[in-house]
């Protein structure tokens, strides 16, 4: 488990409205997953100034920077979960976004509650989809980068049906990655799924 655990408490933000049980889904998640306490922040509204009105999404890198703007005491890193869709300037979508190494990140979840025939998802498959971006954007926090493991949590996703793909954990090598010392901070890897 992550060395420094002690360190570091995840202060989870709910923007826009965000069911409190996966708040709840996603914090056992990084308890079980990460070893590391969260903390339920002030539910905020989302912010217009983050809103593309061309494009009608919110940009996930203007909300990473709000998020930064934010004093949040006690929390060492912060992820923002979004009700709206999200995009970074080269891609329609993401599902999320992370600084490298850094302490802010964010996930919408706005296309985990469907299929891709735009069917609704069961709650079981929106839950378990909105725990898996929350451990990759973490991940990327954490200074994990993209793996090549097609199974693994931290495999690069920009859609459900790869997300869906991927299973809930970690490869070992990225476990042991989590588990040993960390590389220091790189510069951030851009857009992100
Ligand atoms: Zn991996
Ligand atoms: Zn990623």
């Amino acid at each position: 488990m992550i060395k420094d655990r002690e360190k570091h408490t995840v202060g989870l933000v709910a923007i826009g409205r965000i069911p409190e049980m996966v708040l709840k889904v996603i914090s056992g998640h990084i308890l079980g997953y990460l070893n590391l306490p969260t903390c339920c922040l002030p539910a905020q509204g989302l912010p217009q100034a983050c809103l593309d009105e061309k494009r009608l999404q919110y940009d996930a890198g203007k909300i990473i920077q709000h998020l930064e703007s934010c004093a949040f005491a006690d929390c060492t890193k912060i992820l923002g979960l979004v009700e709206a869709d999200l995009f970074v300037p080269i891609f329609t979508h993401v599902l999320g976004e992370a600084q490298q190494g850094g302490d802010h990140a964010v996930i919408s979840l706005s296309r985990l509650q469907y299929r891709n025939n735009g069917t609704r998802s069961s709650e079981a498959e929106f839950y378990e989809r909105s725990a898996k971006v929350a451990l990759h954007e973490l991940g990327h926090l954490f200074n994990l980068f993209h793996c090549r493991d097609s199974h693994c949590l931290m495999h690069f996703s920009g859609t459900i049906e790869t997300l869906d793909a991927i299973e809930l954990n970690y490869c070992p090598a990225c476990r042991n990655f989590l588990d040993g010392p960390r590389r220091p901070a790189l510069a951030s890897i851009g857009p992100d799924g």
